[in-house]
């Protein structure tokens, strides 16, 4: 607990100014100049001083990266920062890259390194301006290159790798949905998974729509069966592997989740050492 209390203290950095100063025009320029440094890497380290929680949410889609992310981004005060959400917002506009981003992202595959990293600069940019500080970073990095690059960029400081089982993952994927109106995320399956080589069960209420949002809810075109199984894939291929990038580094906490935010929310705060810091942040205020 020690060590993991030692990560969530903010370190000193202005991270996310220089990963911004490195966004120059185009990502592909970042992306082969830390290549082409690769071995004699540049010295990034940051100014003393002190810097907002700078965390990454790792784990399967359909594990509940966003709902937690989001709990915790409004808890320490920090952007909750999902690609996924970035990539959508691209999808959803009229721009070149549209049609281009649905069919890679309606296949499940994953968009590559210099788009992603083109629109989580821009997004960083954005955010600098409106002085927002720190991050959670959700389904980012989803690669090794795209870990690498990160930390070649500034210096995460806790890495939380959510886990749940396979069948519950498909399940939850095929029962979200969203509000079109406000962009809220519901789940309408009701969990109830029994015990099973090892795995404990696991039951989870279904996060139903409040009245004015039920008559608006979308469902994600990558949540059918088919792309959910060729997501969880990609992750196994791609994404698996950053999970060990991380625990080498010391950084990664893994945390199954026991069942739905009920049970795993209070957990979750326990694991992170985080179960009084809303009433401590609130007295110091
Ligand atoms: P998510 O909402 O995180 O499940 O992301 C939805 C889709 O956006 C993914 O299936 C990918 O196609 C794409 N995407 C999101 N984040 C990344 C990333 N870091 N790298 C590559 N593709 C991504």
């Amino acid at each position: 607990m020690a060590a993991l209390t030692r990560l969530l203290k903010p370190s000193s950095s202005s991270s996310i100014s220089f990963l911004l100063k490195r966004s120059v025009s185009t990502t592909t320029a970042v992306v082969s100049e830390v290549e082409s440094q690769h071995h004699q890497r540049p010295n990034f380290s940051d100014p003393k001083g002190s810097r907002s929680f700078q965390w990454v949410f790792l784990g399967c889609p359909g594990v509940g990266k966003g709902t937690y992310a989001s709990r915790l981004s409004t808890l320490l005060g920090v952007p909750h920062i999902a690609t996924g959400d970035l990539v959508r917002e691209e999808l959803s506009s009229s721009g070149p890259l549209s049609r281009q981003l649905a069919e890679i992202v309606n296949q499940g595959k994953l968009v590559s390194d210099e788009i992603i990293f083109n629109l989580l600069s821009k997004r960083l940019e954005a955010g600098e301006s409106k002085g927002e500080s720190g991050f959670i970073l959700d389904g980012f990095p989803r690669t090794i290159r795209q870990a690498e690059i990160l930390d070649d960029v500034t210096e995460i400081d806790l890495v939380v790798n959510l886990k749940l089982r396979e069948d519950v993952l498909v399940e939850k994927c095929l029962g979200r949905r969203i509000c079109s109106q406000c962009g809220k995320g519901f789940n309408v399956a009701s969990i109830n998974a029994k015990e099973e080589n090892g795995r404990p069960a696991m039951s989870m209420a279904p996060l139903l729509p409040p009245s004015h949002c039920a008559t608006k809810l979308i469902t994600r075109a990558d949540d059918t069966e088919q792309v959910v199984k060729e997501r969880l894939r990609v992750y196994q291929e791609k994404s698996q592997p950053v999970e060990d990038f991380y625990r080498v580094q010391g950084k990664l906490m893994e945390f199954d989740l026991p069942g739905g935010i009920p049970e795993s929310w209070p957990k979750l705060l326990e694991a992170l050492n985080l179960e009084d810091y809303e009433v401590k942040r609130s007295a110091v205020a």
